[in-house]
């Protein structure tokens, strides 16, 4: 990939939310605030949570990406700089199409997010939970994790359940949803065509993830892997990060755990579940039982 000169994004959000040359879908009113946004969302124009302003730094290359994830001094800045990325051409054009002319029908009055989702949840949390990427109509639409469809509904739930989440519903960013002693990262950050994203973008996805593992380190407990993607990701930040792997490499599968050992001679357990896209649980190969007694190994 190029290496660009890494930029502000003052000059996207006078654009008034045009990027890359596509346009704006029109203004529409945010599902909750009621506020107007264009979509994509312009960072610091008034999205709840949003973690960047026309200032943060904008990624545009895999080494903007190392180099952005390598120098953010706090997990809020981290989260910043992940929400404006552009790092990924095929992921970015995807993400924004999606938002202005590819909307899901019963979504189509509403602003789309259309950028990469950061981490969520508690910033001093012993648990992280590492997922696949956002969903299109999801979190692309929302602007956080999980959050707006099945899988966010189903997640959330189980959390709730096990005591990490202060509601069982997670709708839109706003809606008062804490989580406790619990965050939420990815393996990649953007939404991905038939959520299928590529080997090189996992790859140039993976300092942000990485340097997110650095900072829940210090008090890290357990790991939670949401499929394959998850599970693959998770050990390559831990390698990368320079804990001890047992070898051979720990296989993913429902329920598979590992003790990974930090740097500094700190165990960490890794669990894995089967993701909790619709594919799996409403065909009955994640149910909430087993979910449930993953939740309570963490
Ligand atoms: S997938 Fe990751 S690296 Fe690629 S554009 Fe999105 S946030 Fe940036």
């Amino acid at each position: 990939m190029k290496d660009t000169a890494i930029i502000g994004n003052s000059s996207y959000a006078k654009s008034g939310g045009r990027l890359g040359g596509m346009s704006a879908a029109g203004v529409d009113p945010h599902p909750l605030t009621g506020e107007l946004f264009v979509s994509p969302v312009p960072p610091g124009t008034g999205w709840p949570d949003d973690p960047a302003d026309a200032a943060t730094p904008v990624a545009q290359s895999a080494a903007d990406v190392h180099a952005l994830a390598t120098s953010a001094h706090s997990l809020d800045e981290l989260n910043a700089r992940i929400s404006v990325c552009r790092a990924c051409p095929r992921l970015v054009e995807w993400r924004e199409s999606v938002a202005t002319t590819g909307r899901r029908a019963s979504y189509a009055h509403e602003p789309y997010w259309g950028r990469p989702a950061a981490s969520f949840g508690d910033p001093d949390a012993e648990v992280l939970i590492v997922g696949l990427a956002p969903a299109a109509n999801g979190a692309n639409r929302t602007g956080r994790m999980f959050t707006g469809d099945r899988s966010g509904d189903w997640l959330y739930a189980g959390l709730f359940r096990a005591g990490f989440a202060s509601q069982a519903t997670s709708v839109a960013a706003g809606d008062g949803l804490e989580l406790k002693n619990c965050r939420i990262a990815a393996a990649v950050r953007c939404a991905p065509p038939a959520n299928k994203p590529t080997t090189a973008e996992k790859a140039t996805c993976a300092p942000w993830l990485d340097r997110d593992l650095e900072f829940a380190e210090p008090r890290l407990r357990s790991i939670l892997a949401l499929g394959l993607i998850g599970w693959d990701a998770a050990i390559g930040a831990a390698r990368r990060r320079g804990w001890h792997i047992p070898s051979p490499k720990p296989r993913f599968t429902h329920g598979a755990e590992a003790m990974l050992t930090t740097a500094s001679g700190r165990p960490i357990r890794l669990v894995g579940s089967y993701h909790v896209s619709q594919q799996n649980t409403f065909t009955g190969k994640l149910t909430e039982a087993m979910f449930d007694e993953v939740l309570a190994r963490l």
